[in-house]
């Protein structure tokens, strides 16, 4: 799946046509600041294609000038987008900040998708062919508010993302470090990248800019995501929250495995929850590493007294491995691959049919599911339909009768069976008929 961008000057539409295209579907994770909030980053559906949307207009310059903003709203967009959408108003006409953002528009090679917004009145839709002087092809009249036109605008987006876009760094595996500023992203993948035996690949045509990073190991291929300032650092907007977020969103969609970096110096804040937390929604397979260890203070208890709180602090991910390493000092580096492969295996892993079912039938024979209201749950059959995340449907007489408690024992069966380390284990229901 792709990345839509929509940009455009500020009263155009932008939000308005951003939630049109993510619909009623909630945003993913409701509970980040800043990004959910404000809805800057969402999920689509149309014709059977998935991709993601980032309304760039909620990513905002305190006090700066009206036109930096728009440069770093495009910027944005060119960076991280396979698609742009361009708001234009089609009550203003062209406006020359319309004919500014073209410009730099045209200057991308990304595929442009221009719409016009607010033709309230199809009868009168002549307004939208001035909008060909911006010379960015066929403009398409939408009315966002009245949800006219919208179908023709999704129909030119899904249109333009690249085909290959599905098959990403096939093959290798591919995994991105998040986390805060500062807890040592960087000089993470710098030690990862300066390991014996690592040799970074030079890779032709990735769509991308140079900005991942693919290697190789010991006959393997991996591929390093990049989020926010890892390789490329010192861009102004690099530091903005809401982008970082926004990026580490996007970097989290395109891995197979999500470092959670935390640093050992600072100890844990909220913010490293809230990512982590979206790398887990986003069901990729999870490692916390606890970086700057040198510099914590130590005796022989306190990497258990640490790994508790992380437990404590990260309840969610009480699969994910902990990794306790200095970038600096180039302590426990070389767990790191390791760790991500057991974990990539993990999270793609299939379980035969009948093991699967004689976990669960065994599980329902050591503990049955409790009854509701004079119902018991019966489960009849278990079937993996997919990985990444490991996702098993239970076919039962009654999908209301799953409860979460019940769902938590049957997925600590599956892990003392089959442990799923480092990966969410999704259980779905489904009435067997
Ligand atoms: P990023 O913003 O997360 O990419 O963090 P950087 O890699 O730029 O590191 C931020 C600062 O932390 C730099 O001054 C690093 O030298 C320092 N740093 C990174 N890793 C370690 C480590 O393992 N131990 C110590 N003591 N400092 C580290």
């Amino acid at each position: 799946s792709g990345i839509l961008a929509i940009v455009g000057r500020p009263n155009v539409g932008k939000s308005t046509i951003f939630n049109r295209i993510i619909g009623e579907r909630k945003s993913i994770v409701e509970d980040i600041p800043g990004v959910t909030r404000d809805r800057i980053y969402g999920k689509a559906e149309w014709l059977t294609k998935e991709f993601r949307v980032i309304d760039t207009g909620g990513i905002q310059l305190a006090d700066q000038p009206f036109r930096d903003e728009i440069n770093m709203q495009v910027e944005i967009a060119i960076d991280e987008a396979d698609v742009i959408l361009f708001v234009v108003s089609g009550k203003d006409g062209i406006t020359m900040d319309d004919e500014y953002i073209a410009r730099l528009l045209q200057k991308s090679r990304k595929p442009i998708v221009l719409a016009v917004n607010k033709v309230d009145d199809f009868s009168q839709n002549d307004a939208i062919y001035e909008f060909y002087n911006l010379g960015l092809g066929d403009p398409i009249a939408v009315s966002a508010a009245h949800g006219i036109g919208t179908g023709d605008m999704l129909d030119e987006i899904v249109k333009a993302f690249p085909d290959k876009q599905q098959k990403e760094y096939e093959g290798m595996t591919r995994f991105c470090l998040i986390g805060r500023p500062n807890v040592g992203k960087s000089s993470l993948v710098n030690a990862i990248l300066n390991q014996e035996r690592v040799i970074v690949s030079d890779i032709e045509g990735t769509t991308r800019d140079a900005i991942d990073t693919p290697f190789k190991r010991e006959g393997k291929d991996y591929v390093v995501i990049d989020t926010a300032g890892i390789r490329k650092k010192g861009k102004v907007y690099e530091n903005i929250e809401k982008y970082s977020v926004l990026r580490a969103m996007a970097a989290i969609e395109r891995s197979d495995v999500v470092l959670v970096v935390i640093d050992g110096e600072t100890g844990i804040r909220d913010q490293d929850k809230h990512v982590a937390g979206y790398a887990h929604e986003a069901g990729k397979g999870v490692i916390i590493v606890y970086n700057k260890w040198d510099a914590v203070d130590k005796d022989e208890q306190t990497m258990q007294k640490i790994e508790k709180e992380i437990r404590a602090q990260f309840l969610y991910l009480s699969y994910a491995p902990i990794l306790f390493v200095s970038a600096l000092k180039k302590q426990r580096i070389h767990t790191l691959l390791p760790a991500i492969d057991e974990v990539h295996d993990y999270s793609v892993l299939r379980i035969q049919t009948n093991v699967l079912n004689e976990v669960i039938m065994d599980a329902q024979l050591m503990t049955p599911p409790p009854t509701h209201k004079g119902k018991r749950l019966k489960i009849y059959y278990a079937s993996q339909v997919s990985v990444a995340p490991p996702t098993i449907v239970l076919f039962v007489n009654d999908p209301e009768l799953l409860h979460f408690s019940y769902k938590r024992y049957l997925e600590n069966c599956l892990r003392d069976a089959f442990a799923f380390t480092g990966t969410t284990i999704r259980i779905l229901a489904r009435e067997r008929n």
